[in-house]
């Protein structure tokens, strides 16, 4: 969501006559996109924040901006507590970041711009939101949260759930593919409950208008609430043949005693229901979650409880977060606080667990043909030089699973079948590591997987 905002940002920037930077110490103008979700982040922007006072005194024309979940959270107390701030705008503000900048330049004021609408007001389209190379691309399908689970700030700091109608997001993607992305992920707290509160579409139906889309490869998304995932989304994952066999699906805890304090309005018994239907639509499908361990009032059996569901369920993937006080939430004042030492210890015999059933879930793919999606080149070629004849380039990819695969070709290669990033090519697995896997081109074989009118690549 941030990476998606902190590209809204930089397109209204552009729109004004900025130029993206290489350094915070050359720029006329340094923005702090911030998240609030976990007291970690937060700490992490206000020390970030402070490392820029230097720059300030250096550059007293040097124009600072706060944006994001702190920002919103915080509002003018920022300009307190960091004096050399000049403007900090909340989540529903950076539609207006380039008017207020434009307005810090004539007057050199201080700008604070918080206010959350509760009104539908239409997301603005941003421009092209790539994540790691234009081959991937986020889009926001709707923006903030009503679910309120109790430990979460999320619905304080971004506001009510709106959903964006389909035509504007089917608009938006078309765009991006036709500047050559491959790949989308819709983004939204919980793209379950799409367009529920509009009386649009379901969000199933707006994954079959996407499934349309001509030269898209690729279909994920990102976050899915457990307690609303329909039958004919599980269903998706076998009727649409861009959708990545990839589910993210928060769990938090596997106590049902927990959950229920926590407001998450299914039971451990659901969960592990939804995970089995799923894998009933699609077999190899992968299961990542998030978990929140030191939840107040968790126990020894509690925790245990989420042991045990991470054993059953042996997610691909797994992020595990010590429970903090976020301001507002009513887990605030539940009592029974899990103390520090204990949170840190749980935390760590759970990753522990985790790591297993993750290298075992590479492991399985060991020898296997995937269909991989080429990002791009590697960022650590030097470790990716595998082929035995040498190769000079390392390429990066990933499964439909989502998993990271780096892969080498030659030159001929490349030259031979013309591979370009935004190529689905057979990736035969030959390596698995902790978080990512190695591989090399498969025989040669026509690939279902890529595009019409497309080569695939001839090993
Ligand atoms: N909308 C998503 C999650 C958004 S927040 C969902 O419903 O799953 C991302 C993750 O941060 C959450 O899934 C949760 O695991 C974690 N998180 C949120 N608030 C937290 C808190 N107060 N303490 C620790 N982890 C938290
Ligand atoms: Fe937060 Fe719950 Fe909404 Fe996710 S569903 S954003 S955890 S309140």
């Amino acid at each position: 969501m941030n990476v998606y905002d902190s590209r809204r940002i930089i397109n209204g920037l552009q729109s004004i006559g900025y130029k993206e930077s290489q350094s915070a110490e050359k720029a006329d103008l340094v923005i702090v996109n911030t998240c609030s979700v976990r007291e970690k982040a937060e700490q992490k922007a206000f020390s970030f924040l402070g490392r820029l006072a230097s720059l300030k005194k250096k550059n007293p024309n040097l124009i600072i901006g706060v944006g994001g979940c702190v920002a919103q959270q915080e509002g003018k107390a920022i300009l307190k507590r960091v004096p050399f701030v000049d403007i900090v705008f909340g989540t529903h503000a950076i539609g207006r970041l380039p008017q207020q900048i434009a307005e810090i330049e004539k007057n050199r004021c201080r700008i604070v711009d918080a206010k959350l609408s509760d009104t539908i007001e239409p997301i603005q389209p941003s421009g092209i939101s790539e994540s790691k190379s234009p081959v991937t691309g986020f889009v926001t399908i709707m923006r903030g949260c009503n679910n309120f689970c109790t430990y979460c700030i999320v619905p304080y700091v971004r506001g009510r759930e709106v959903s964006r109608p389909p035509d504007e997001i089917l608009s938006e993607i078309k765009a991006y593919v036709s500047s050559g992305m491959r790949e989308v992920t819709l983004l939204g707290q919980n793209v379950n409950s799409y367009g529920t509160k509009e009386d649009l579409c379901s969000f199933s139906e707006l994954l079959s208008m996407v499934n349309e889309i001509d030269n898209l490869s690729r279909i994920r998304f990102t976050t899915s609430h457990p307690k609303d995932i329909s039958e004919a989304l599980i269903h998706s994952f076998q009727s649409l043949d861009k959708l990545c066999h990839h589910i993210h699906l928060p769990v938090q805890s596997g106590s049902t005693r927990i959950l229920k304090k926590m407001n998450r309005n299914y039971t451990r018994d659901h969960y592990l229901k939804i995970v089995e239907k799923l894998r009933l639509s699609c077999p190899d499908i992968a299961i990542t979650s998030d978990m929140i361990v030191g939840f107040p009032g968790e126990t020894e059996t509690d925790f245990n409880n989420t042991l045990d569901l991470v054993k059953t369920v042996q997610f691909d993937g797994l992020f595990a977060f010590a429970y903090s006080d976020r301001p507002k939430t009513p887990a605030v004042k539940f009592s029974d606080k899990i103390s520090e030492p204990e949170k840190k210890e749980r935390l760590q015999r759970l990753l522990n667990l985790q790591e297993r059933y993750t290298k075992e879930k590479n492991e399985a793919l060991l020898g296997k043909v995937e269909p991989v999606l080429v990002e791009g080149l590697s960022k650590k070629q030097s470790e990716t030089n595998l082929d035995e004849n040498g190769t000079d380039s390392s390429w990066t990819g990933r499964t439909s699973t989502n998993k990271i695969v780096n892969f080498s070709l030659n030159e001929k290669d490349i030259a031979g079948s013309g591979i370009v990033p935004g190529k689905t090519i057979d990736i035969k697995i030959i390596r698995a590591l902790a978080h990512s896997l190695r591989g090399k081109p498969a025989e040669h074989k026509e690939s279902s997987h890529d595009i019409k009118g497309e080569k695939n690549y001839a090993a």
